[in-house]
């Protein structure tokens, strides 16, 4: 329980929250499906909703939900069907939108949510989840200020899922921290780009109080506040509504407020304050009726398995065995595992490598490095995993330094040449035979008779001053491991 002032106060938070999916075409008709382009340049006599045009529903769309559903923990219903929720908008132009309101395609789902500082050991709520339903999107009015207001259909029609979580998140972080969740999930399994600035991944936040006021409980009618498309928009309007609705009730003209009382809110970030669009007292009637034009999904059982088989190990999943089998940190695994990109891509490496560890080290300090650098991604690069493996594997062997591999490293960037071929054309291969680099120890010792002897007065660093000298009179060839050992010996003697 929280406390302001004499009450006492638990917050209570619902998400919904709308994913656009990555399938090839629209959800009821072939239009192409991406963002942008010419306005209303794609679309056709189904997605502009002219009389006649009859729905159907893409394979693809209906696979990428069972898919989102099985990452999410959900069962997967055989039956379900479509239905029409009735609204008015300017950019709904069949005057209803197609969904899922009385059998979605899955339900009873759950994701644990990791509520640690980053880098820090995981600390897991688990989030319920009610149902997912599949959902068609709008068109898009576009407003030219002072001018005219347009409409883009180019988004109507595209494939939606709405997943509907119970009211189990009790601060406004952890609000944050479900959507951060769901999106890295979604990605990672591939039905969603997750590209938030461009609305795949939209969270409206239903959010109440439960006060304790003198031993009598109260609820604070429920705010809805739409359309999110951040982390931080849905923390700072959830920690803003709760002060607002903290506050309303303690003032002195706080309404009377009836059951059924529910706020529509938006969240203004500029002014950092949620804005009432609308209240109502009765749940609105969307007139939801069967589909006519749409058969009901009756999917088998050996269907819904083929699909989810093809779900992939998920990223809680990943970051435990890597963990396990590639003895990485926290840290490294958190990194590695943001996208599945990377962590296939590091897997690869640490395969074929005699150390992971060094793998991952390389792939997270030079390789990010670079991409980040020049804004571009693993598909970029001009060598593959299993160059970084034999990078690592020749340093691990002391056939070169971690000096030398920098260099080594650059060329590959440049010109994605193998290790191999890079160390034999700039003669960087070290010498490893013994009979050279005992001839070069001797020399140094006759050399440097003096540093000999403090050595032997106990002045045990001149051991790695002479190893240097030994590796500056090689050219920077003797091999290192090999030299170390040949100092030692001699000294010992
Ligand atoms: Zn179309």
């Amino acid at each position: 329980m929280l406390k302001h002032g004499n009450l006492e106060y638990e917050i209570i938070i619902g998400c919904e929250i709308h994913c656009q999916l990555l399938t090839k075409t629209k959800a009821f008709c072939s239009c192409e499906n991406r963002y942008g382009g010419i306005p209303n340049t794609r679309v056709c006599p189904s997605c502009l909703g002219l009389p006649g045009a009859l729905p159907r529903v893409s394979k693809e769309y209906v696979e990428f939900g069972i898919k989102a559903g099985c990452a999410l923990g959900c069962r997967i219903n055989n039956f379900s069907k479509f239905d029409r929720k009735h609204y008015f908008y300017p950019d709904l132009v069949k005057g209803y939108q197609i969904t899922q309101f009385y059998t979605p395609l899955c339900e009873e789902g759950e994701v644990e949510i990791n509520l640690a500082a980053q880098n820090e050991e995981p600390k897991f709520k688990k989030v319920r989840i009610e149902r997912i339903h599949l959902e068609e999107d709008v068109g898009k009015s576009l407003h030219i200020e002072g001018s005219h207001s347009y409409i883009d259909f180019n988004r109507s029609g595209v494939p939606l899922i709405e997943i509907v979580s119970k009211p189990d998140m009790s601060t406004p972080d952890e609000a944050a921290r479900y959507m951060q969740t769901i999106r890295e999930i979604l990605k990672f399994v591939g039905v969603t780009d997750g590209n938030m600035e461009e609305g795949a991944l939209r969270c409206d936040a239903n959010i109440n109080l439960k006060i304790i006021d003198n031993g009598v409980e109260f609820r604070t009618p429920i705010s809805e506040i739409k359309n999110m498309n951040s982390f931080k928009a849905v923390k700072d309007a959830c920690t803003y509504e709760v002060s607002r609705q903290l506050e309303e009730y303690t003032s002195e003209n706080r309404i009377a407020f009836k059951s059924g009382f529910k706020r529509t809110m938006g969240w203004d970030e500029p002014s950092g304050q949620t804005v009432i669009q609308r209240t109502k007292t009765i749940a609105e009637d969307y007139r939801f009726m069967p589909e006519p034009d749409l058969r009901a999904l009756e999917l088998s059982d050996e269907f819904i398995k083929r699909v989810s088989d093809s779900v992939g190990e998920l990223p809680e999943a990943k970051r435990l065995r890597f963990k396990k089998e590639y003895h990485l940190s926290e840290f490294d695994v958190q990194t590695l595992t943001s996208e599945r990109e990377l962590a296939e891509w590091f897997e690869e490496a640490a395969k074929k490598s005699s150390s992971p560890k060094k793998c991952a080290n390389w792939i997270l300090a030079e390789v990010l490095a670079v991409l980040n650098e020049t804004n571009s991604s693993l598909s970029d690069l001009k060598f593959g995993p299993c160059a970084i493996a034999e990078l690592v594997n020749v340093i691990e062997e002391g056939k070169i330094t971690s000096k030398q591999a920098k260099d080594v490293f650059a060329e590959m960037i440049a010109l994605g040449k193998k290790p191999s071929a890079i160390i034999a054309e700039k003669g960087m291969e070290q010498v490893s035979d013994s009979s050279f680099i005992e001839k070069i120890v001797e020399e140094v010792f006759a050399e440097n008779t003096e540093a000999v002897q403090d050595w032997k007065n106990g002045k045990t660093n001149v051991a790695g001053w002479l190893m240097g000298q030994v590796m500056k009179k090689s050219g920077g060839k003797a091999n290192p491991k090999q030299a170390a050992e040949l100092v030692n010996k001699r000294l010992a003697q």
